[in-house]
């Protein structure tokens, strides 16, 4: 297919001072907890973004020096010339696509807490460490001598991005970092010719930019990262000061807003294109090409950044990381093919927990190396083989969409009448909409694959299975949430669990409205509890939420979520009880215990919700397991489970048990390889 020549602005060949991408996909620097640890991983993820369309392929942020070390988190490094080779294989396979190749070269500062190099970090002040896990540690404020030095690793970082092959260099100024903390007078109160009025503030990232030009002139681009306030009109910092005075310098700016719950805000909280008025009005202060992020998923979106003057570039971390053929695809008049991100930030979750990246809508991201999963290549089918699928969730839609790429006749069967498991009911609580995407990409491919039966409205039983004419039977019977409170907190049913004033999770997910007040026991602590309490609330019901944590929907900080899941419980007049694990349920009282102290309390309520943990549906599993004798008479059935039916997760751990068992069908191994530092 030809690409719709409405979209032909995106393809332009945009010039960044030297060099010249060749369209206007750029996939601006983003983390994937691989870093100079996991070399050959990263090269291979890299390379298939710029495989599949994106003409600016950048990595994540790469320290220059072992004082600038945010280990446990694997970020890039250009410290010596070891880096280089790490590095080269990542700019040898994006430049093998024709695409450009970016470093951003980075000193972390105060945020460095240097668990691994045991050096000190510097800064513009002596601030404590609020970034590396909250270490107690300080910065050492720099004193001239120390600013000589720093400049001195720019350099040479920047003579090491040129051996490694980079086309655009970054000098990274943003983010809380040490050279956007020069420009901050929140952290920036020196009274050397360093401090002080704008023209102060802004000298080192000009006299840093000046090294680095000098350096890479005419063999590179100079891109400067940059953020300013998302209220630019509100911009008591003077970033905007600030940037006037260098506008002219490099030959590209990256601009984030200096807000990270909307630069990287979750759908949840922040739409499509949240920044753009911010990034409207930097054009308009500099005639150097301009990139930034917005979650860009729509093709009519990406053009209006052009159209409108907004924008130079369509910046993406997460679309490239949902789909790296995202360009591609328009390219070839494939929208309908695009894999949407859904902005649930899981990506952003992995780094965070300093592993492997993984995504929810793509599997193969962070696979690209290990297993050799490439996006948008699968292996035929091994044999003409029948493969029937019990489940229509997550983990059966990816199956039967990978196993009907792959060739094999699929059926895939649901006992609903609505295909897509969980997904249909958290979808429709607030700020969840997004999420139906997992469902709808995928029965979107599903329809126009002539080799796979969908059939709705059909709960399969054992006798049925086995009675059915396929070689291979997928079980992906989902999970339900258990309402006697076992999981973390409690390990045995508390007191009074049958009654009928205690929820469940799907009776509330199914539309039942309770009035009067409801308390919820929260011992998941990621996003259900806080958005079935928005979600009670907008139908006026009165909600307590209480946490045996010291805080509620704790690991949704990995995820960005917490701070504005905070804001928006109180603000929608959730209480908040943290601290207190479910004791009994007695009389209309929930009862409680102090965490720490065993100290007894009680609420009065109409119901109580305990969210705590799910129980696999593997009686089907077991059923079959235990007639394994049969399976003989049907050709020697192959039988697995996958997804929540096999071990409750979160939704991308089921899209990747779907893919993982279709890739691996008829496959002799799982041609999993272990990445290590190249010497
Ligand atoms: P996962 O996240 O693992 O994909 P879900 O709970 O989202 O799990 O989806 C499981 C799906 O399986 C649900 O839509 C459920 O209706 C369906 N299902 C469960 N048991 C059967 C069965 N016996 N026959 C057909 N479909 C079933
Ligand atoms: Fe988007 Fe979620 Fe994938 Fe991240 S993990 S790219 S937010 S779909």
């Amino acid at each position: 297919m030809a690409r719709d020549p409405r979209f032909d602005a995106l393809f332009e060949p945009v010039k960044i001072g030297p060099v010249t991408a060749p369209n206007r996909f750029y996939q601006v620097p983003h983390c994937t907890g691989m870093g100079y640890i996991r070399p050959q991983m990263l090269a291979e993820l890299r390379g298939v973004k710029a495989e599949g369309g994106w003409g600016v392929v950048c990595t994540e942020y790469c320290s220059i020096h072992e004082s600038s070390d945010e280990t446990p988190y694997p970020g890039a490094s250009l410290r010596d010339d070891d880096d280089v080779g790490n590095l080269r294989l990542m700019t040898e396979k994006v430049h093998a696509h024709g695409a450009l190749a970016g470093v951003e070269l980075w000193y972390g500062g105060h945020t460095s807490a240097n668990l691994y190099s045991r050096a000190t970090s510097l800064d513009v002040a002596s601030l404590p460490n609020d970034a590396t896990l909250g270490i107690p540690a300080q910065s050492q404020a720099m004193d001239r001598s120390d600013i000589r030095a720093f400049r001195e690793m720019y350099r040479d970082a920047a003579k090491r991005a040129l051996q490694a092959d980079f086309d655009i260099v970054y000098v990274y100024a943003n983010h809380y970092y040490l050279l956007h903390n020069f420009l901050n007078p929140d952290f920036n109160r020196r009274h050397d010719e360093y401090g002080g009025a704008p023209a102060n503030r802004v000298r080192l990232l000009r006299e840093v930019i000046e090294d680095v030009a000098g350096i890479v002139a005419g063999r590179s681009a100079l891109a400067v990262r940059y953020s300013i306030p998302r209220d630019y009109a509100n911009d008591p910092r003077g970033l905007l000061e600030c940037f006037e005075l260098v506008a002219e310098l490099p030959d590209l700016w990256d601009i984030t807003v200096d807000d990270y719950g909307y630069e990287m805000g979750s759908s949840r909280f922040v739409r499509e294109a949240d920044n753009q008025a911010a990034v409207r009005k930097i054009r308009a202060m500099t005639s150097k090409p301009v990139v930034s992020v917005g979650r860009f998923t729509s093709p009519d979106t990406m053009l209006a950044q052009i159209s409108s003057g907004t924008q130079d570039f369509i910046g993406a971390a997460r679309p490239s990381i949902a789909d790296p053929f995202l360009p591609h695809k328009i390219n070839q008049g494939r929208l309908e093919d695009i894999r949407e991100c859904i902005g649930c930030n899981i990506c952003y979750a992995h780094d965070s927990l300093a592993v492997p990246i993984r995504c929810t809508q793509n599997p193969t991201m962070g696979e690209e190396w290990r297993r050799g999963w490439h996006p948008e290549k699968v292996a035929p089918s091994h044999a003409d083989e029948a493969v029937l699928i019990v489940g229509a969730g997550p983990a059966g839609l990816e199956a039967a969409c990978t196993l009907g790429r792959r060739g094999y006749r699929v059926t895939l069967a649901e006992a609903e009448t609505e295909l897509g498991g969980r997904i249909n009911r958290e979808s429709r609580l607030p700020g969840l909409a997004e999420y139906a995407r997992v469902r709808d990409w995928r029965l979107g491919q599903l329809a126009r694959m002539p080799n796979v039966g969908i059939y709705p409205d059909n709960r399969l039983d054992a006798d049925t299975i086995l009675g059915f004419d396929a070689e291979h039977v997928i079980l992906a019977t989902g999970a339900r949430w258990r309402s006697d409170g076992v999981g973390r907190w409690r390990r045995q049913a508390f007191a009074g669990s049958a009654q009928e004033a205690v929820l469940g999770v799907e009776q509330l997910l199914d539309g039942f409205i309770p009035g009067g007040h409801v308390v919820i026991h929260d011992d998941d602590h990621y996003y259900l509890g806080s958005a079935l309490a928005l979600h009670l609330r907008s139908l006026g019901t009165a909600v307590t939420m209480v946490s045996p944590k010291d805080s509620v929907a704790g690991w949704s900080n990995f995820t960005i979520e917490h701070s504005p899941t905070m804001r928006a419980l109180i603000e929608a007049g959730v209480q908040i009880i943290t601290a207190r694990g479910l004791a009994g349920f007695r009389g209309g009282q929930a009862e409680f215990e102090c965490v720490y102290s065993g100290a007894r309390s009680s609420i009065a309520t109409d119901y109580l919700l305990p969210i705590s943990a799910r129980i696999a549906n593997d009686e089907l599993w077991r059923e079959l397991d235990a007639r394994r004798d049969e399976f003989g008479a049907n050709g020697g059935l192959s039988l697995q489970r996958i997804g929540d039916c096999r071990a409750p997760g979160i939704i991308a751990q089921a899209v990747y048990a779907g893919h993982r068992a279709a890739r691996e069908l008829g496959q002799a191994d799982n041609g999993s390889k272990r990445d290590r530092v190249v010497l």
